[in-house]
């Protein structure tokens, strides 16, 4: 740290991302990504033109895109707001909304607690219950912006659209955020409830279900106003923030509605196949609609599991927090990386 950096950030804690190694070649399932390449469709958007193109600022209002997500999800441009990763929006969320303070599960997305402090915002971490579920009943009359991930991470469990009902009409005055990064892989999004809340806004990604993770492209649905209020915020603090070649990319993912479906089949597919398998070997698998699980094994620790999958070549995801540290999240892979995790678990446990 230098002497000069801001007194308000030498406490804070930065996020930490999972780790993206350089070194040797990982089975990696520690950062929910998705194991199959973009659409055909998005490299084919991606040509030597449209790179020569990079001269020049891309648009704005990134207008191609926000039509093109508009139309498919069946709302006006004017509902729709992109983003430089869903991690932007949010940012943008709690530079708006984060007045009165926000609130969250204590066990949710990691970035939650860091963008309150690097905003100057109370956060404030409401517990889970025993068994990992949000309790509804302390979201009620809160007083204070609220942010649920849902499904949750790194828990995988998702709420139903009644209990998000619940939420919205008990905080009339507030703005509900509803996180629906990992909504594609079974759950069921808020979107139907768009018209009817004027308080709730829906936080969507191309990271996971669109295989887009390094093109950074998130994407919010709201009421009119709420957007308008999004873009207050980036207008004064990043008007380019979708790159030309990103917005193509995501135009053309989202027109290929085929390929995104076979995508997330394949690894519903897959989380049921790799459920069964660890559950067969001892583990606690919470109940997940995600690209990914939590699962505990039996027979030793958290610490141990992740340790020893790592030295196999293994990446998985694993927090040294009470409450979860018994626990790993593991990203379902292709077929093949999640058959060999399987194979290394029996090694491991001897088995
Ligand atoms: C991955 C993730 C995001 C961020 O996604 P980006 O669009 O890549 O920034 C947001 N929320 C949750 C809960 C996530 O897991």
């Amino acid at each position: 740290m230098s002497r000069f950096l801001a007194e308000k950030y030498q406490g804070m804690e930065p996020y930490t991302p999972g780790e993206q190694p350089q070194d040797r070649k990982y089975i990696k399932l520690n950062t929910n990504e998705s194991p199959y390449p973009p659409s055909p469709k998005v490299i084919e958007a991606i040509n030597a033109e449209e790179v020569s193109k990079l001269r020049l600022y891309p648009d704005p209002e990134a207008k191609l895109l926000v039509q093109a997500m508009a139309k498919h999800y069946g709302l006006l441009p004017s509902q729709v707001m992109v983003g430089n990763g869903s991690d932007e929006i949010l940012a943008f969320c709690y530079m708006a909304f984060g007045q009165k303070g926000i609130c969250y599960p204590s066990i949710s997305y990691g970035f939650y607690p860091v963008f309150s402090e690097i905003f100057g915002v109370k956060g404030q971490a409401i517990p889970l219950k025993e068994d990992f579920t949000i309790c509804i009943d302390d979201y009620k009359n809160v007083g204070k912006s609220i942010v649920i991930a849902n499904p949750n991470a790194p828990t995988g469990i998702c709420l139903t659209l009644e209990q998000i009902e619940e939420i919205l009409q008990a905080n009339p005055n507030d703005v509900v955020m509803i996180d629906e990064a990992y909504v594609d892989f079974g759950a069921v999004s808020a979107l139907p409830l768009l018209e009817k809340y004027d308080n709730l806004m829906i936080i969507q990604t191309f990271s996971k279900s669109r295989s887009l993770a390094g093109g950074r492209l998130g994407f919010a649905f709201a009421s009119e106003e709420l957007i308008e209020d999004l873009n207050k915020m980036k207008f004064s603090f990043n008007p380019y923030n979708i790159n030309r070649l990103t917005m193509l990319a995501g135009v053309a993912a989202i027109e290929d509605q085929a390929y995104f479906e076979q995508c997330s089949a394949r690894i519903q597919k897959t989380r049921a196949y790799t459920t069964q398998a660890l559950q067969a070997l001892g583990f606690t698998v919470l109940p997940s609609m995600a690209n990914f699980i939590f699962a505990k094994p039996s027979a030793i620790s958290g610490t141990e599991y992740f340790t020893r999958l790592r030295q196999a070549g293994v990446l998985v995801r694993h927090w040294n927090k009470p409450l979860i540290e018994d626990y790993v999240r593991i990203t379902i892979g292709s077929e093949e990386e999640m058959e060999a995790l399987v194979q290394i678990t029996k090694e491991i446990l001897q088995v």
